[in-house]
């Protein structure tokens, strides 16, 4: 695996696949790698060479929220996507990133959805999510781009800018890994102290509850939220919301057209602030809108 710091070194490795007929994926990452990211390493394998961007992002992070100590370990990472087969690492430093600095950046925005839902509390997040995803893609250039669907909003914003700015690149959903008690794998949970990791994937359980009612015909949507949400504040969670939305866009369902949907929901659990979501259609034979 060649490990990268620069953009020139980047684009040319890119380009060299590129010309010789080799299709090439990235895989965006803030580094901190567990399974889950060797799962989307995999899966752009597939297709042909896996790039993997390896950047702490300091636009997404408030004030306040956890950039500076969020897990940082370059040569563990190095060593995990070496044994995953991955073919090249990019960790740029900021400054490759942001030649400019911080102040006055050239912005990518999604209005709307980036204001709602983890954008409620979280307002500067997903423009800084997309200001550097536009970046990496940019600065990468590839074929295709690997986005994990644990963080689904933050897959829709990012299907959508690639989309109103015809970026030239392919945009792949990577299912989500869970531990195997069903807490989806985050470089956050390690936040989690051994009493809340027991507790933690009650919001996995939750979630398909939720699902379940959808499913056996429940449409009262703010119902469902509200019963959820108490149920998480009853296992000790600090809800930042629950949601049922339609999953191609995230708008808000309707009681009398079926859809696919997805339940989403982000939690406080002690320090760590945990996200999850469940796809969701319904039973076969309802139509679907
Ligand atoms: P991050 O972990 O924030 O650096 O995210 C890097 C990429 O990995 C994003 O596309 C995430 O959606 C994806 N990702 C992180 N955790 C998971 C998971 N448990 N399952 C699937 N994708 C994930």
């Amino acid at each position: 695996m060649r490990i990268v710091e620069t953009k020139a070194q980047v684009r040319a490795q890119v380009r060299r696949w590129r010309d010789a007929g080799e299709k090439v994926t990235l895989v965006p990452t803030m580094g901190a790698l567990h399974q889950a990211h060797v799962n989307l390493v995999r899966l752009a394998q597939r297709s042909g060479r896996a790039a993997v961007s390896i950047f702490v992002n300091p636009t997404q992070f408030a004030p306040g929220e956890d950039f500076e100590r969020y897990p940082r370990d370059l040569e563990a990472d190095a060593a995990l996507l070496r044994r995953a087969g991955a073919d090249l690492m990019f960790a740029p430093a900021t400054e490759e990133v942001y030649p400019r600095g911080l102040g006055d950046l050239t912005r990518v925005e999604t209005p709307g959805l980036s204001a709602e839902l983890c954008g409620a509390r979280r307002p500067a997040h997903f423009a800084g999510v997309t200001s550097v995803v536009a970046r990496l893609l940019l600065i990468t250039l590839p074929d295709a781009v690997i986005f994990g669907r644990k963080d689904y909003q933050q897959l829709v914003i990012l299907r959508r800018m690639v989309e109103d700015l015809h970026i030239p690149v392919e945009v792949v959903e990577g299912p989500i890994t869970r531990e195997e008690d069903g807490l989806a794998m985050s470089s956050r949970n390690r936040y989690l102290s051994s009493g809340e990791r027991r507790v933690a994937p009650r919001l996995n359980a939750v979630l398909l509850e939720c699902a379940e009612r959808l499913r056996d015909g429940e449409r009262d949507f703010a119902r469902l939220e509200r019963d959820a949400a108490a149920r998480l504040e009853r296992n000790g969670f600090v809800p930042d919301y629950v949601a049922v939305r339609r999953a191609g866009d995230l708008g808000l369902p309707s009681a009398s057209e079926p859809c696919a949907w997805v339940v989403l929901a982000a939690a406080w659990l002690g320090a760590a602030r945990l996200i999850d979501n469940v796809a969701c259609s319904p039973p076969p034979g309802e139509p679907i809108a």
